[in-house]
């Protein structure tokens, strides 16, 4: 009977803690820098902004789910979703 190969656990620098993951973790700790709204269909930056199921409460209109969508695209008869 031949003798089974043992496996040694390797005490090494444990994965998560090298300097590029140091590095990365950094970048996530960052607050992100804020970044322009583009369509993604014709790239255009103006948007509308819908509500979905909005509320009709003491006269005035609240709650709904809030939508942005692009303008242009919206003239184009064309209903593109930019931020949900
Ligand atoms: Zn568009």
């Amino acid at each position: 009977m031949t003798e089974k190969p043992k496996f040694h656990v390797i005490t090494g620098t444990p994965a998560p803690d090298t300097p590029k993951e140091q590095a990365m973790k950094r970048v996530r700790s960052m607050p992100r820098p804020p970044t322009m709204i583009s369509c993604h269909r014709c790239g255009g930056a103006e948007v509308i902004q819908t509500k979905i199921g909005m509320m009709y409460k003491d006269g005035k209109a609240t709650g709904g789910t809030r939508q942005l969508l692009c303008a242009l695209c919206f003239m184009r008869g064309e209903r593109v979703v930019l931020v949900k």
